[in-house]
């Protein structure tokens, strides 16, 4: 096992970058773009740098997934606390229990490609990319083919 030394850890300045980009919903590697088809469906590689998304693994985007439920679970704490702490003693439930169903519906729809991007820079962080990331043909996003034309 290879040993981490100070050396080795990224950068504070790379991290930033690295999360900047991804909160921008474009590549972390390069910062290129657009790497979104849909809401929830990323172009196979970067349309930029080539950095294949999902790194050559099945289940890649399991840790976006776990992103996506951690920031969940953040929205709720905080609401619930928030809601609380705003409205006691006398809480109205009804309002609470309605409220809290629609955020919970709307959050992780709402964050589902800002946790793709921000797991994809965690991971190329921690793993950083190798030459085998950038295999894969150059496929470019519709949205720069019909720019294009
Ligand atoms: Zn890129």
């Amino acid at each position: 096992m290879p040993s981490t030394s100070p050396a080795q850890l990224p950068s504070q300045r790379r991290v930033a970058r690295s999360f900047t980009r991804a909160l921008r919903l474009h590549c972390p590697n390069c910062g290129g773009g657009p790497i979104f088809v849909t809401w929830s469906r990323l172009v196979p590689n970067c349309p930029v740098c080539g950095l294949g998304l999902e790194r050559g693994e099945q289940g890649y985007w399991l840790g976006a997934y776990f992103f996506n439920l951690m920031a969940v679970e953040t929205v709720f704490a905080v609401w619930v606390v928030g809601f609380l702490v705003w409205t006691w003693p006398s809480p109205p439930w009804a309002l609470f229990q309605a409220s809290t169903l629609i955020l919970m519906l709307i959050v992780p729809f709402a964050f589902f490609p800002y946790s793709k991007t921000l797991f994809l820079a965690f991971d190329l962080l921690v793993r950083p990319p190798s030459e085998e990331d950038f295999i894969l043909p150059h496929e470019q996003s519709p949205r720069i083919r019909r720019g294009r034309q």
